[in-house]
């Protein structure tokens, strides 16, 4: 089968437009925490770019402002710091910020001749609640849809051969089908259009991206083009 790529990062910054510095005013550790932003997922999301030769769509605002992988219906689309805005104000970062990103990503799945493999890069703390967490990389999909769980096998034994060691699980440490963009698009293109699929990587390696992007962007060539 062959796929069109897809690659976005939907917490690939930090930036705080300028309408919206005073919300932030004292924030700077926040925003420069996972709490801000996924710290070398967009790294990750632009050297995948280039060996798979698309170029990646990414959400370049905080999260923390509004947040590009949660529906509109979730109670976390709004943070700390956006949750007392008021309707109007809501709307205006949802026309803003939330619809033209992910708009622009459906418009790019629309346009393709071809089904398309979504991959949605995203970066997770290594200690969570005082405890290290086992994973190293996730490949976060729904079970469900044969064609996912079919590239993820194929990757996970890639991954095995190219970077032994590395503790490649399956939907951890999230969910595949946790509220996301990857269910949301689940929800609108079936099986055999669309495939979603979230990798997310421990930041542990932030700073030394080299080893896991070269084992990931092999692993993804060699299940695609075999
Ligand atoms: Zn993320």
């Amino acid at each position: 089968m062959s796929y069109a790529v897809l690659i976005t990062c939907e917490h690939a910054g930090n930036i705080v437009p300028e309408a919206y510095k005073l919300l932030f005013d004292q924030s700077e550790d926040v925003l420069h925490s996972h709490e801000g932003w996924d710290p070398g997922a967009w790294h990750v999301a632009q050297y995948l770019g280039s060996q798979l030769n698309v170029t990646p769509l990414g959400c370049h605002t905080t999260r923390l402002l509004i947040e590009a992988n949660r529906s509109l219906h979730s109670n976390q689309l709004f943070s700390r710091y956006t949750s007392h805005l008021n309707d109007e104000e809501k709307k205006l970062l949802i026309k803003d910020i939330y619809n033209p990103y992910r708009q622009s990503v459906q418009h790019k799945i629309e346009e393709q001749q071809k089904p398309v493999l979504h991959l949605s890069i995203h970066s997770f703390t290594p200690v969570y609640q005082g405890k290290e967490r086992k994973v190293d990389l996730g490949l976060l999909y729904d079970p469900e849809r044969a064609s996912e769980h079919r590239f993820c096998r194929s990757l996970k034994h890639e991954l095995a051969c190219l970077a032994p060691g590395l503790a490649v699980l399956d939907n951890e440490p999230y969910l595949g089908i946790d509220d996301g963009f990857t269910s949301y698009l689940r929800s609108i293109y079936d099986d055999s259009q669309y495939l979603g699929i979230e990798i997310e990587i421990s930041q542990k390696f932030v700073g030394d991206l080299g080893k896991v992007q070269q084992a990931l962007g092999q692993g993804i060539i060699k299940v695609l083009f075999p």
